[in-house]
């Protein structure tokens, strides 16, 4: 092969890069953006020794395609795995629930309630047949086996929060086992933020002599015959023997028109969540103790409150304390519209609830982040609608967050799926 395009440096991209350059393959990454890292990747305020990422993140510790690749890359003694409280806000007031113990304290379920929600969990934790799962939508399975009373109170809000009144009630039950199936008490960080993971990442790939382009958008894939293909930018065209493009689902159909019908009707039936996320930099701690408050929709007007410096010391943030106010939604929500001041105005409003103290002069500075593809809605039978990665082109792969299946998306799958298809390619190219 003469030379791989990536289209996308975020960790999808940058992982295949990392495969494909360590097998001595010329590989050029373009990214849109004048950063690495994607949707995981961060910034640093003056006076930060660490990045914050743009958007929350942390990792499981059944995340091994990430936690290996960390691994492989010998920075394994960055990895930190705290365990951090994670809580729901009902009622008025917050609750851990984060272990048996937590959910037999909760007071705002009988013990009926709480047995049957035990019981449930626990067979989620154990089986691994999710195919039976995904025929149903998790807003009925949970109904029927944990109860209404407890289905209500738990994960109602949370499927509402997620995916809006819009799709929450045809969310597969196969998501929502997976949730329950990977996620662990101890949660992962790098050293230095996400942001740190891939520039280590990005490194390495220059290393091995692959060429990353940031700031250089493409704008069309097209078929060159025998030649492969020519990968328009805003820098000009260049000549590729293979693709593995990494954008969303609805951009990709964009990039190469002369995708089969079939295949561009598979990613326009593909629907997904925005995201809005306002940080502050505080003067003092918000919620004592809790990192991750889950929120209900509706009674507040963003769905988690996610005080990161409860989890990571503000001793790396120059001593700033850091919350994330978060939530998803349709990317035609007026919060893609709106200020960011707008927006703080919104948002500030409430924080007393949290802290009858806290007071505007708290915020030291703010910022704003959206992104209008945040989080794939799954619905039941995802798995015979998912496209494949190999496109009807060959040669030409496609890797998203949308393909990520049964498991909720995530930078773990991003390095599995980067991994999979540089394999495929190489397969399909040395065949
Ligand atoms: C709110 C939120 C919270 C999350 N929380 C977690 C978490 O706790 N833990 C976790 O592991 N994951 C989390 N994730 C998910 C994680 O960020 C993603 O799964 C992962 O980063 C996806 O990586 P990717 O490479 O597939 O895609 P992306 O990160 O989207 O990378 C695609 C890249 O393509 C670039 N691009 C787009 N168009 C073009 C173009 N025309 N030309 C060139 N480049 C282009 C983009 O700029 C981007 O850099 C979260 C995501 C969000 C939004």
């Amino acid at each position: 092969m003469k030379s791989v395009a990536i289209v996308g440096a975020g960790i999808a991209g940058l992982t295949a890069a990392y495969d494909l350059t360590r097998q001595g393959y010329p590989t050029t990454v373009y990214e849109a953006s004048p950063g690495i890292g994607g949707l995981a990747s961060g910034f640093r305020a003056e006076g930060w020794e660490w990045s914050l990422e743009r958007f929350y993140h942390h990792w499981f510790t059944s995340d091994h395609d990430v936690i290996n690749l960390i691994r492989e890359l010998g920075l394994e003694e960055s990895l930190l795995f705290p365990r951090p409280i994670t809580a729901l806000w009902h009622n008025g007031g917050s609750y851990p629930l984060d272990s048996p113990v937590a959910l037999l304290r909760f007071p705002h379920l009988g013990m009926v309630d709480k047995l049957r929600t035990g019981i449930v969990l626990a067979y989620l934790r154990v089986t691994r047949d999710w195919r039976r799962l995904e025929r149903h939508t998790a807003h009925q399975w949970l109904s029927r086996f944990m109860g209404r009373r407890a289905y209500q109170v738990l994960w109602e809000p949370l499927l509402t929060g997620k995916f809006g009144e819009e799709h929450y009630r045809d969310v597969s039950m196969a998501w929502f086992w997976a949730r329950i199936f990977k996620r662990s008490p101890r949660l992962g960080y790098f050293t230095g933020g996400f942001q740190a993971f891939a520039d280590q990442l990005a490194g390495r790939v220059r290393d091995q002599g692959g060429d990353i382009r940031l700031s250089v958008p493409v704008h069309r894939i097209e078929q060159a015959g025998a030649e492969g293909f020519r990968v328009v930018t805003s820098a000009g065209t260049s000549a590729h023997d293979a693709v593995i493009s990494t954008v969303p689902p609805g951009l990709m159909a964009r990039l190469v028109p002369d995708l089969a019908a079939d295949y561009l009707e598979q990613l326009g039936n593909l629907q997904s969540m925005g995201a809005v996320v306002l940080i502050l930099a505080l003067k003092q701690q918000l919620i004592p103790d809790i990192y991750w408050l889950n929120l209900p929709k509706g009674e507040f007007p963003f769905l988690a409150l996610v005080e990161h410096t409860n989890y990571m010391s503000p001793q790396h943030y120059g001593g700033d304390h850091l919350v994330y106010l978060g939530d998803y939604l349709p990317s035609d929500h007026p919060y893609f519209q709106m200020t960011k001041e707008e927006i703080e105005d919104v948002f500030l409003k409430v924080l007393p609830r949290f802290n009858r103290s806290f007071d505007r002069s708290w915020v030291r500075e703010s910022w704003l982040f959206r992104e209008r593809y945040a989080q794939p809605v799954i619905p039941v039978n995802y798995s015979q609608r998912i496209p494949s990665v190999a496109t009807p082109i060959p040669r030409l792969y496609f890797a998203s967050m949308s393909q990520v299946y049964p498991w909720d998306r995530g930078t773990n799958y991003a390095v599995e799926m980067g991994r999979r298809v540089a394999a495929q390619l190489l397969e399909e190219c040395t065949s």
